[in-house]
């Protein structure tokens, strides 16, 4: 029996992780982690029962305690208390989804306890860069992707890893692939956060919407398979069904493929190296008909700017990142437009001064400088 923390459980991919778990005999919950969401936290604790379940907003304690009162669930809140059952000798696998740059010091102190990571949190690893896969690689970590396109590429890897001539990132378009740049002008939250294939948090669902969350992920895709960024295109696949291909140095192409849905990635995130049977529906190509492919439209600028960042490596990909979550936040609050956010970023990336990245702090500083620059741009 593996004992999981589920870091982010009251979010889109916390509340997949939790039913893939439950679904499954050789994963128990051990803690349930959520930020602020603390009825749907405490709704998820009693009909999970695990042993922990730990609010990050310490104003919500005294609500989480009331509402599992009487239970066998030990109860806490705060960052202490999450960096201690990560620790804790008892967890075994952490489930990392918090989004966001929020998420890097939980999963660098998953890395320092030598836990196995499944990682969906992959603005951890756009930021952590180089640093953070060294210290992956000191501490012999097994860390899993739990990213949809990276987990098919982990999976189509498996026993060809000297053969990787190219990654194939697909991407869906988001829901603005066909518009022209004219009607982008025009894109509010309310049309950014209405995706066509996928049900996921706010911050990811503009992401896919700008091809920003392409963008990071290609980072991520370097820094996983240590691929030279020449070597990954992004392909746009309008119906999600495979999760992304590699080629092979005789150019034959291997792709995964199921429906869209977070829960098979999370539960090889899980158990690999192991297959486990699962309660789901096949995939039925057949009832699907046709699979399309193209590439991507050069109006969205975010992504080129991602290659940009990650050939420059170091402290950029930081800013990339950085820039972005403080665009996405303005986007969300109606201060810049959708079209601002690539001009955010691009203008971060083009005059945030670099500092040299080595140690975990200057990650932290390299980030607040960002975000401090991005914040003074739109006067905020
Ligand atoms: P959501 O916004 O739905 O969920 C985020 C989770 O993190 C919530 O449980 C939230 O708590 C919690 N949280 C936020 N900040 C903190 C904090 N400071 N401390 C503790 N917990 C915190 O995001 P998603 O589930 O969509 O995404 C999570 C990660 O997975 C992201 O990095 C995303 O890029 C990645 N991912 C997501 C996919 C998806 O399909 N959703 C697909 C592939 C990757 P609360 O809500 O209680 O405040
Ligand atoms: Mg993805």
């Amino acid at each position: 029996m593996e004992n999981v923390v589920i870091l982010g459980s009251t979010g889109s991919i916390g509340i997949q992780g939790l039913s893939v778990i439950e679904e499954q005999k050789n994963f128990a919950p051990f803690a349930l982690v959520g930020g602020s969401n603390v009825d749907l936290l405490i709704e998820q604790a009693k009909k999970a029962l695990p042993k922990w379940a730990i609010i990050y907003d310490d104003t919500k304690l005294d609500i989480l305690k009331a509402g599992l009162n009487g239970l066998a669930v030990k109860v806490a809140s705060g960052e202490t208390a999450i960096h201690e059952v990560i620790a804790n000798e008892e967890s075994h696998i952490i489930l990392g989804a918090i989004s966001g740059f929020a998420g890097l010091k939980f999963i660098m102190t998953a890395i320092q306890a030598k836990k196995k990571i499944a990682l969906a949190n992959k603005e951890t690893l756009v930021a952590g860069g180089d640093y953070i896969l060294d210290l992956i690689r000191k501490n012999k970590i097994l860390l899993t992707p739990v990213d949809s396109e990276h987990s098919a590429i982990f999976q189509c890897l498996q026993g060809q890893q000297n053969a990787l001539n190219k990654i194939l990132l697909t991407a869906s378009g988001g829901p603005f692939r066909d518009c022209s740049d004219e009607f982008l002008k025009a894109v509010t939250p309310e049309m950014a956060l209405q995706h066509p294939n996928w049900s996921m948090g706010n911050k990811i669902t503009i992401d896919s919407a700008t091809l920003a969350n392409k963008g990071l992920e290609v980072i991520e895709a370097h820094y996983l398979f240590n691929c030279s960024y020449d070597k990954i295109d992004v392909v746009i696949h309008r119906e999600s069904i495979v999760h992304s291909m590699i080629e092979l140095t005789d150019t034959s192409v291997l792709g995964q493929m199921g429906y869209p849905s977070m829960k098979g990635p999370i539960l090889y995130g899980l158990s690999y190296p192991e297959r486990l049977p699962v309660p789901w529906p096949s995939l039925d190509l057949a009832k699907i008909g046709s699979l399309h492919f193209s590439k991507p439209k050069s109006s969205f600028r975010v992504l080129p700017l991602a290659f940009e960042a990650g050939k420059e490596g170091a402290m950029a990909p930081i800013i990339y990142n950085g820039a972005n979550e403080v665009a996405v936040d303005l986007f969300l609050k109606k201060k810049i437009s959708f079209l601002g956010i690539a001009n955010l970023i691009e203008d971060a990336l083009e005059n945030v001064e670099r500092i040299k990245i080595d140690s975990y702090e200057s990650i932290i500083y390299a980030d607040e400088c960002t975000r401090e620059y991005a914040l003074n741009k739109v006067g905020e």
